[in-house]
Protein backbone atom coordinates (compact mmCIF):
# COMPACT_ATOMS: atom_id res chain seq x y z
CA UNK A 1 0.00 0.00 0.00
CA UNK A 2 1.17 3.49 -0.75
CA UNK A 3 1.65 5.33 2.60
CA UNK A 4 0.44 9.03 1.56
CA UNK A 5 -2.72 7.06 0.90
CA UNK A 6 -2.65 4.55 3.85
CA UNK A 7 -4.14 6.62 6.90
CA UNK A 8 -8.01 7.14 4.97
CA UNK A 9 -8.02 4.09 3.52
CA UNK A 10 -7.41 2.21 6.57
CA UNK A 11 -9.53 4.07 8.59
CA UNK A 12 -12.29 4.47 5.47
CA UNK A 13 -11.98 0.51 5.64
CA UNK A 14 -13.59 0.11 8.90
CA UNK A 15 -16.37 1.58 7.94
CA UNK A 16 -17.48 0.03 4.38
CA UNK A 17 -17.29 -3.61 4.51
CA UNK A 18 -16.02 -4.34 0.86
CA UNK A 19 -14.91 -8.20 1.87
CA UNK A 20 -18.69 -8.68 2.95
CA UNK A 21 -19.78 -7.03 -0.56
CA UNK A 22 -17.43 -9.06 -2.89
CA UNK A 23 -18.89 -11.92 -1.21
CA UNK A 24 -22.16 -11.45 -2.92
CA UNK A 25 -20.74 -11.40 -5.88
CA UNK A 26 -20.30 -15.33 -7.25
CA UNK A 27 -18.21 -13.88 -10.32
CA UNK A 28 -15.32 -12.77 -8.46
CA UNK A 29 -14.32 -15.38 -6.78
CA UNK A 30 -13.33 -16.48 -10.46
CA UNK A 31 -9.40 -17.05 -11.69
CA UNK A 32 -8.89 -15.62 -15.34
CA UNK A 33 -5.53 -17.20 -16.90
CA UNK A 34 -4.56 -18.49 -13.65
CA UNK A 35 -4.71 -15.45 -11.47
CA UNK A 36 -7.53 -13.64 -9.49
CA UNK A 37 -10.13 -11.92 -11.30
CA UNK A 38 -9.48 -8.15 -11.10
CA UNK A 39 -12.61 -6.44 -12.35
CA UNK A 40 -11.94 -2.82 -13.36
CA UNK A 41 -14.38 -2.08 -16.32
CA UNK A 42 -17.33 -1.33 -14.54
CA UNK A 43 -17.92 1.81 -17.15
CA UNK A 44 -18.78 -1.06 -19.91
CA UNK A 45 -21.32 -3.38 -17.41
CA UNK A 46 -21.00 -3.96 -13.26
CA UNK A 47 -21.29 -7.41 -12.29
CA UNK A 48 -24.04 -8.80 -10.80
CA UNK A 49 -25.02 -9.92 -7.01
CA UNK A 50 -26.71 -13.00 -5.95
CA UNK A 51 -29.24 -10.62 -4.73
CA UNK A 52 -30.22 -10.03 -8.61
CA UNK A 53 -29.40 -13.62 -9.36
CA UNK A 54 -31.76 -14.92 -7.58
CA UNK A 55 -34.64 -13.04 -8.17
CA UNK A 56 -34.41 -12.99 -12.02
CA UNK A 57 -34.04 -16.62 -11.89
CA UNK A 58 -37.11 -16.70 -9.34
CA UNK A 59 -39.60 -15.41 -12.12
CA UNK A 60 -38.56 -17.94 -14.65
CA UNK A 61 -38.46 -20.73 -11.89
CA UNK A 62 -41.93 -19.88 -10.07
CA UNK A 63 -43.85 -17.44 -11.77
CA UNK A 64 -42.84 -17.09 -15.47
CA UNK A 65 -45.95 -16.05 -17.33
CA UNK A 66 -46.52 -12.84 -19.39
CA UNK A 67 -48.04 -9.62 -17.72
CA UNK A 68 -50.76 -7.18 -18.02
CA UNK A 69 -53.12 -9.45 -20.20
CA UNK A 70 -53.58 -12.83 -18.03
CA UNK A 71 -56.24 -13.28 -15.35
CA UNK A 72 -54.14 -16.34 -13.98
CA UNK A 73 -52.66 -16.49 -11.20
CA UNK A 74 -48.86 -16.67 -12.48
CA UNK A 75 -49.72 -13.98 -14.94
CA UNK A 76 -50.76 -11.37 -11.83
CA UNK A 77 -48.04 -12.27 -9.84
CA UNK A 78 -45.92 -11.40 -12.84
CA UNK A 79 -47.43 -8.47 -13.51
CA UNK A 80 -47.16 -7.38 -9.73
CA UNK A 81 -43.85 -8.01 -9.70
CA UNK A 82 -42.99 -6.15 -13.33
CA UNK A 83 -45.24 -3.18 -11.66
CA UNK A 84 -43.63 -3.12 -8.33
CA UNK A 85 -40.13 -2.47 -9.79
CA UNK A 86 -41.23 0.40 -11.95
CA UNK A 87 -42.30 1.78 -8.55
CA UNK A 88 -39.12 1.10 -6.87
CA UNK A 89 -37.36 2.86 -10.05
CA UNK A 90 -39.63 5.98 -9.45
CA UNK A 91 -38.87 6.06 -6.41
CA UNK A 92 -35.22 5.72 -6.93
CA UNK A 93 -34.92 8.82 -9.07
CA UNK A 94 -38.01 10.30 -7.49
CA UNK A 95 -39.93 10.80 -10.09
CA UNK A 96 -43.63 12.50 -9.47
CA UNK A 97 -45.44 9.41 -10.61
CA UNK A 98 -45.03 5.32 -11.87
CA UNK A 99 -46.36 6.66 -15.62
CA UNK A 100 -43.03 8.76 -15.94
CA UNK A 101 -40.75 5.55 -15.94
CA UNK A 102 -40.95 3.94 -19.00
CA UNK A 103 -38.87 0.51 -19.56
CA UNK A 104 -37.08 0.85 -22.61
CA UNK A 105 -33.99 -2.06 -23.79
CA UNK A 106 -31.39 0.87 -22.29
CA UNK A 107 -29.72 3.92 -22.67
CA UNK A 108 -29.31 3.83 -25.93
CA UNK A 109 -32.81 2.82 -26.87
CA UNK A 110 -34.09 5.35 -24.86
CA UNK A 111 -32.63 8.42 -26.46
CA UNK A 112 -33.64 6.72 -29.53
CA UNK A 113 -37.06 6.81 -28.19
CA UNK A 114 -36.62 10.07 -27.40
CA UNK A 115 -35.36 11.48 -30.22
CA UNK A 116 -37.67 9.74 -32.61
CA UNK A 117 -41.11 10.55 -30.69
CA UNK A 118 -40.20 14.13 -29.11
CA UNK A 119 -37.86 14.73 -32.03
CA UNK A 120 -39.72 13.98 -35.25
CA UNK A 121 -42.60 15.74 -33.57
CA UNK A 122 -41.28 19.08 -32.62
CA UNK A 123 -37.81 19.64 -34.32
CA UNK A 124 -38.30 21.20 -37.86
CA UNK A 125 -35.99 22.51 -40.57
CA UNK A 126 -33.54 25.00 -38.74
CA UNK A 127 -33.53 24.38 -35.65
CA UNK A 128 -30.62 23.25 -33.72
CA UNK A 129 -29.67 21.00 -31.00
CA UNK A 130 -26.93 20.86 -28.56
CA UNK A 131 -24.84 17.68 -27.23
CA UNK A 132 -21.42 18.22 -25.81
CA UNK A 133 -18.15 16.66 -27.69
CA UNK A 134 -17.93 14.11 -24.65
CA UNK A 135 -20.81 12.28 -25.59
CA UNK A 136 -21.31 8.60 -26.53
CA UNK A 137 -22.17 8.05 -29.59
CA UNK A 138 -25.61 6.83 -28.36
CA UNK A 139 -26.28 10.98 -27.51
CA UNK A 140 -24.94 11.76 -31.22
CA UNK A 141 -25.86 9.30 -33.32
CA UNK A 142 -29.81 9.76 -32.89
CA UNK A 143 -29.80 13.15 -32.96
CA UNK A 144 -27.71 13.21 -35.72
CA UNK A 145 -30.11 11.17 -38.08
CA UNK A 146 -33.12 13.27 -36.51
CA UNK A 147 -30.92 16.42 -37.82
CA UNK A 148 -30.69 14.77 -41.04
CA UNK A 149 -34.00 13.55 -41.44
CA UNK A 150 -35.26 17.23 -40.46
CA UNK A 151 -32.37 19.70 -42.06
CA UNK A 152 -31.94 20.66 -38.84
CA UNK A 153 -28.66 21.29 -37.09
CA UNK A 154 -26.43 19.68 -34.19
CA UNK A 155 -24.14 21.92 -32.50
CA UNK A 156 -21.56 20.85 -29.80
CA UNK A 157 -20.23 22.06 -26.41
CA UNK A 158 -16.69 22.30 -26.59
CA UNK A 159 -14.93 20.94 -23.42
CA UNK A 160 -11.03 22.34 -22.11
CA UNK A 161 -8.07 20.22 -21.56
CA UNK A 162 -9.50 18.95 -18.08
CA UNK A 163 -12.76 17.51 -20.65
CA UNK A 164 -14.99 19.66 -18.73
CA UNK A 165 -17.74 21.42 -20.43
CA UNK A 166 -16.65 25.43 -21.17
CA UNK A 167 -20.39 26.81 -20.11
CA UNK A 168 -19.60 29.90 -21.88
CA UNK A 169 -19.24 28.66 -25.27
CA UNK A 170 -22.65 26.98 -23.87
CA UNK A 171 -24.23 30.45 -23.03
CA UNK A 172 -22.57 31.75 -26.50
CA UNK A 173 -24.34 28.66 -28.40
CA UNK A 174 -27.81 28.71 -26.99
CA UNK A 175 -30.60 30.72 -28.77
CA UNK A 176 -33.67 30.94 -30.19
CA UNK A 177 -32.66 28.42 -32.88
CA UNK A 178 -32.18 26.14 -29.97
CA UNK A 179 -34.78 23.59 -29.34
CA UNK A 180 -33.17 20.73 -27.23
CA UNK A 181 -29.99 19.99 -25.34
CA UNK A 182 -28.84 16.59 -24.30
CA UNK A 183 -25.87 15.82 -22.69
CA UNK A 184 -24.21 13.21 -20.47
CA UNK A 185 -24.45 13.70 -16.42
CA UNK A 186 -21.51 11.77 -15.65
CA UNK A 187 -18.53 10.70 -18.58
CA UNK A 188 -18.34 7.20 -19.07
CA UNK A 189 -14.47 7.70 -20.86
CA UNK A 190 -13.53 11.07 -18.83
CA UNK A 191 -15.00 10.40 -16.04
CA UNK A 192 -16.45 13.66 -15.00
CA UNK A 193 -19.50 15.29 -13.75
CA UNK A 194 -21.41 17.81 -15.82
CA UNK A 195 -22.77 21.08 -14.26
CA UNK A 196 -26.02 19.56 -15.37
CA UNK A 197 -28.35 21.74 -13.26
CA UNK A 198 -26.58 25.13 -14.40
CA UNK A 199 -27.30 23.86 -17.91
CA UNK A 200 -30.60 22.53 -17.24
CA UNK A 201 -31.63 26.17 -15.68
CA UNK A 202 -29.90 28.25 -18.45
CA UNK A 203 -31.91 25.87 -21.41
CA UNK A 204 -35.27 26.23 -19.54
CA UNK A 205 -34.67 29.91 -18.96
CA UNK A 206 -34.85 29.60 -23.00
CA UNK A 207 -37.91 27.05 -22.76
CA UNK A 208 -35.98 24.38 -24.49
CA UNK A 209 -36.40 20.67 -22.71
CA UNK A 210 -32.89 19.28 -21.81
CA UNK A 211 -32.12 15.46 -21.51
CA UNK A 212 -29.25 13.85 -19.63
CA UNK A 213 -27.78 10.64 -20.42
CA UNK A 214 -27.23 9.01 -17.06
CA UNK A 215 -25.82 5.98 -17.48
CA UNK A 216 -22.73 6.60 -15.89
CA UNK A 217 -24.13 8.88 -13.66
CA UNK A 218 -26.92 6.77 -11.26
CA UNK A 219 -24.46 4.25 -9.85
CA UNK A 220 -22.35 7.00 -8.32
CA UNK A 221 -24.66 10.06 -7.67
CA UNK A 222 -28.51 10.31 -5.89
CA UNK A 223 -30.50 11.05 -8.81
CA UNK A 224 -33.91 13.54 -8.05
CA UNK A 225 -35.40 14.18 -11.34
CA UNK A 226 -37.56 16.93 -9.46
CA UNK A 227 -34.90 18.71 -7.94
CA UNK A 228 -32.45 18.55 -11.86
CA UNK A 229 -35.70 19.41 -13.11
CA UNK A 230 -34.75 17.27 -16.11
CA UNK A 231 -37.41 16.82 -19.20
CA UNK A 232 -35.83 13.45 -19.68
CA UNK A 233 -33.47 11.15 -18.36
CA UNK A 234 -32.25 7.56 -19.73
CA UNK A 235 -30.00 4.98 -17.78
CA UNK A 236 -29.25 0.98 -18.30
CA UNK A 237 -30.12 -1.27 -15.75
CA UNK A 238 -26.50 -3.69 -16.60
CA UNK A 239 -24.44 -0.36 -15.16
CA UNK A 240 -26.26 -0.70 -12.13
CA UNK A 241 -25.59 -3.83 -10.72
CA UNK A 242 -28.21 -5.41 -12.75
CA UNK A 243 -29.12 -7.57 -15.70
CA UNK A 244 -28.57 -6.54 -19.62
CA UNK A 245 -31.12 -5.45 -21.88
CA UNK A 246 -33.51 -3.70 -19.75
CA UNK A 247 -33.35 0.44 -19.24
CA UNK A 248 -35.45 3.47 -18.34
CA UNK A 249 -36.48 6.45 -19.91
CA UNK A 250 -37.77 8.67 -17.17
CA UNK A 251 -40.02 11.73 -18.73
CA UNK A 252 -41.83 14.13 -17.79
CA UNK A 253 -45.44 13.41 -17.71
CA UNK A 254 -46.66 16.59 -19.81
CA UNK A 255 -43.99 15.75 -22.50
CA UNK A 256 -44.81 11.85 -22.71
CA UNK A 257 -48.56 12.98 -22.90
CA UNK A 258 -47.97 15.02 -25.93
CA UNK A 259 -45.56 12.32 -27.79
CA UNK A 260 -47.02 10.29 -30.09
CA UNK A 261 -45.44 6.34 -29.83
CA UNK A 262 -42.32 5.27 -30.42
CA UNK A 263 -43.31 1.71 -31.86
CA UNK A 264 -46.73 -0.14 -32.09
CA UNK A 265 -47.57 -3.13 -31.31
CA UNK A 266 -49.47 -5.10 -28.14
CA UNK A 267 -49.56 -3.35 -24.79
CA UNK A 268 -49.36 -0.17 -26.21
CA UNK A 269 -53.28 0.26 -27.76
CA UNK A 270 -56.33 0.84 -26.58
CA UNK A 271 -58.27 0.11 -29.02
CA UNK A 272 -57.60 -1.16 -32.54
CA UNK A 273 -59.73 -1.54 -35.25
CA UNK A 274 -58.53 -1.49 -38.91
CA UNK A 275 -59.63 1.67 -39.51
CA UNK A 276 -57.98 3.56 -36.84
CA UNK A 277 -56.27 2.53 -33.25
CA UNK A 278 -56.29 4.56 -30.09
CA UNK A 279 -53.69 4.48 -27.54
CA UNK A 280 -52.76 2.97 -24.11
CA UNK A 281 -52.44 5.80 -21.17
CA UNK A 282 -48.29 6.12 -19.89
CA UNK A 283 -46.37 4.66 -19.24
CA UNK A 284 -47.53 1.53 -21.79
CA UNK A 285 -48.05 3.91 -24.56
CA UNK A 286 -44.73 3.62 -25.21
CA UNK A 287 -43.93 -0.22 -24.14
CA UNK A 288 -45.13 -1.78 -26.90
CA UNK A 289 -44.57 -6.04 -26.94
CA UNK A 290 -43.75 -8.35 -23.97
CA UNK A 291 -40.99 -6.45 -21.97
CA UNK A 292 -37.65 -8.44 -20.78
CA UNK A 293 -39.77 -9.08 -17.89
CA UNK A 294 -37.01 -10.44 -15.97
CA UNK A 295 -34.62 -7.74 -16.63
CA UNK A 296 -37.11 -5.27 -15.22
CA UNK A 297 -37.87 -7.56 -12.19
CA UNK A 298 -33.87 -7.55 -12.07
CA UNK A 299 -32.97 -4.08 -12.31
CA UNK A 300 -35.70 -3.52 -9.32
CA UNK A 301 -34.04 -6.26 -7.16
CA UNK A 302 -30.28 -4.56 -8.25
CA UNK A 303 -31.98 -0.96 -6.55
CA UNK A 304 -32.96 -2.47 -3.81
CA UNK A 305 -29.36 -4.02 -2.82
CA UNK A 306 -27.65 -0.99 -3.36
CA UNK A 307 -30.23 1.33 -1.31
CA UNK A 308 -29.31 -1.48 1.53
CA UNK A 309 -25.12 -0.69 1.24
CA UNK A 310 -26.60 3.21 0.63
CA UNK A 311 -25.31 5.13 -2.71
CA UNK A 312 -23.54 7.52 -0.78
CA UNK A 313 -21.50 4.81 0.87
CA UNK A 314 -20.48 3.05 -3.01
CA UNK A 315 -19.78 7.00 -3.99
CA UNK A 316 -17.63 7.76 -1.18
CA UNK A 317 -15.63 4.58 -1.95
CA UNK A 318 -14.99 4.77 -5.20
CA UNK A 319 -13.68 7.98 -5.03
CA UNK A 320 -11.10 6.60 -2.18
CA UNK A 321 -10.09 4.01 -5.13
CA UNK A 322 -9.57 6.83 -7.94
CA UNK A 323 -7.96 9.29 -5.46
CA UNK A 324 -5.84 6.66 -4.86
CA UNK A 325 -5.10 5.25 -8.49
CA UNK A 326 -4.70 8.48 -9.62
CA UNK A 327 -2.26 9.17 -7.33
CA UNK A 328 -0.56 5.68 -8.01
CA UNK A 329 -0.51 6.10 -12.08
CA UNK A 330 0.93 9.64 -11.84
CA UNK A 331 4.36 8.43 -11.22
CA UNK A 332 4.57 6.32 -13.85
CA UNK A 333 6.47 7.23 -16.79
CA UNK A 334 5.12 8.52 -19.71
CA UNK A 335 1.22 8.27 -18.43
CA UNK A 336 -0.96 10.78 -19.55
CA UNK A 337 -4.54 10.93 -17.68
CA UNK A 338 -7.21 11.93 -19.72
CA UNK A 339 -9.98 13.63 -18.01
CA UNK A 340 -8.70 15.50 -15.05
CA UNK A 341 -11.61 17.12 -13.99
CA UNK A 342 -12.44 18.27 -10.39
CA UNK A 343 -15.87 16.63 -10.02
CA UNK A 344 -15.43 12.92 -11.11
CA UNK A 345 -16.89 9.20 -10.90
CA UNK A 346 -14.82 6.20 -10.73
CA UNK A 347 -13.54 6.08 -13.96
CA UNK A 348 -9.24 6.63 -14.67
CA UNK A 349 -8.28 6.87 -18.53
CA UNK A 350 -4.87 6.96 -19.68
CA UNK A 351 -2.47 6.90 -22.31
CA UNK A 352 0.75 5.66 -22.37
CA UNK A 353 3.09 7.42 -24.70
CA UNK A 354 4.88 4.25 -26.32
CA UNK A 355 2.17 1.93 -25.69
CA UNK A 356 -0.66 0.92 -27.59
CA UNK A 357 -3.48 0.66 -25.53
CA UNK A 358 -4.85 -2.46 -27.20
CA UNK A 359 -1.16 -3.71 -26.01
CA UNK A 360 -2.09 -2.48 -22.27
CA UNK A 361 -5.65 -3.91 -21.92
CA UNK A 362 -3.87 -7.81 -24.04
CA UNK A 363 -1.14 -7.41 -21.01
CA UNK A 364 -3.09 -6.64 -18.39
CA UNK A 365 -5.63 -9.49 -18.94
CA UNK A 366 -3.11 -11.87 -18.33
CA UNK A 367 -2.26 -10.67 -15.18
CA UNK A 368 -6.18 -11.08 -14.44
CA UNK A 369 -7.13 -7.50 -14.35
CA UNK A 370 -9.91 -6.53 -16.74
CA UNK A 371 -10.42 -3.12 -18.32
CA UNK A 372 -11.40 -1.20 -21.12
CA UNK A 373 -9.27 -0.01 -23.87
CA UNK A 374 -10.34 1.43 -26.80
CA UNK A 375 -12.52 4.85 -27.82
CA UNK A 376 -15.18 3.82 -25.56
CA UNK A 377 -18.17 5.23 -27.63
CA UNK A 378 -16.12 8.30 -28.13
CA UNK A 379 -14.13 8.88 -31.04
CA UNK A 380 -15.21 12.38 -31.53
CA UNK A 381 -13.92 12.81 -27.64
CA UNK A 382 -10.73 10.59 -28.84
CA UNK A 383 -9.85 13.37 -31.75
CA UNK A 384 -10.42 16.25 -29.27
CA UNK A 385 -7.74 14.62 -27.20
CA UNK A 386 -5.93 13.65 -30.13
CA UNK A 387 -5.55 9.71 -29.13
CA UNK A 388 -6.37 6.81 -31.06
CA UNK A 389 -8.09 5.03 -27.62
CA UNK A 390 -7.11 4.99 -24.08
CA UNK A 391 -7.24 2.81 -21.70
CA UNK A 392 -9.76 2.83 -18.90
CA UNK A 393 -10.19 1.59 -15.32
CA UNK A 394 -13.61 2.07 -13.96
CA UNK A 395 -14.34 1.23 -10.56
CA UNK A 396 -17.39 -0.71 -8.62
CA UNK A 397 -18.39 -1.16 -5.27
CA UNK A 398 -16.79 -4.01 -4.71
CA UNK A 399 -12.80 -3.09 -5.83
CA UNK A 400 -10.36 -2.92 -3.68
CA UNK A 401 -7.25 -1.18 -2.87
CA UNK A 402 -5.38 -4.53 -3.06
CA UNK A 403 -6.73 -4.82 -6.84
CA UNK A 404 -5.60 -1.16 -7.81
CA UNK A 405 -2.35 -2.22 -6.25
CA UNK A 406 -2.21 -5.47 -8.99
CA UNK A 407 -3.26 -2.97 -11.97
CA UNK A 408 -0.30 -0.39 -10.66
CA UNK A 409 1.91 -3.22 -10.70
CA UNK A 410 1.02 -4.40 -13.89
CA UNK A 411 1.56 -1.36 -15.25
CA UNK A 412 4.66 -0.85 -13.85
CA UNK A 413 5.60 -4.56 -15.81
CA UNK A 414 4.89 -3.14 -19.29
CA UNK A 415 6.93 -0.19 -18.72
CA UNK A 416 9.47 -2.44 -17.93
CA UNK A 417 8.95 -4.27 -21.10
CA UNK A 418 7.60 -1.75 -23.52
CA UNK A 419 9.53 1.10 -22.00
N1 LIG B 1 -24.13 6.66 -22.50
C1 LIG B 1 -23.09 6.43 -21.71
C2 LIG B 1 -22.45 7.56 -20.99
C3 LIG B 1 -22.60 5.13 -21.57
O1 LIG B 1 -21.55 4.90 -20.79
C4 LIG B 1 -23.23 4.08 -22.27
C5 LIG B 1 -22.70 2.66 -22.17
N2 LIG B 1 -21.33 2.55 -22.33
C6 LIG B 1 -24.33 4.37 -23.06
C7 LIG B 1 -24.76 5.67 -23.15
C8 LIG B 1 -25.07 3.30 -23.80
O2 LIG B 1 -25.65 2.42 -22.89
P1 LIG B 1 -26.31 1.05 -23.38
O3 LIG B 1 -25.28 0.40 -24.27
O4 LIG B 1 -26.53 0.29 -22.12
O5 LIG B 1 -27.55 1.39 -24.09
Amino acid sequence: MHNKNSTLVESYSKLYDVRKIREDFPILKIMVHGKPLVYLDNAATTQKPQYVIDKTNNYYEKYNANIHRGVHALSQEATEAFESSRIIIKNFINALGKNEIIFTRGTTESINLVASSYGRKNIKEGDEIIISTMEHHSNIVPWQMLCAEKNAKLRIIPINEEGEIIFEEFEKMINEKTKFVSVVYASNSLGNVNPVKKIISLAHSYNIPVMLDAAQAVNHLKIDVQQLDCDFLAFSGHKLYGPTGIGILYGKVNHLEAMPPYQGGGDMISKVTFEETTYNELPHKFEAGTPDIAGAIGLGAAIEYIEKIGLENIAYHENILLEYATKAVSDLQGLRIIGTAKEKIGVLSFHFENVHPHDVGTFLDFEGVAIRTGHHCTQPLMRRFGVPATSRASFGMYNTIEEVDVLVNGLKKILEVFG
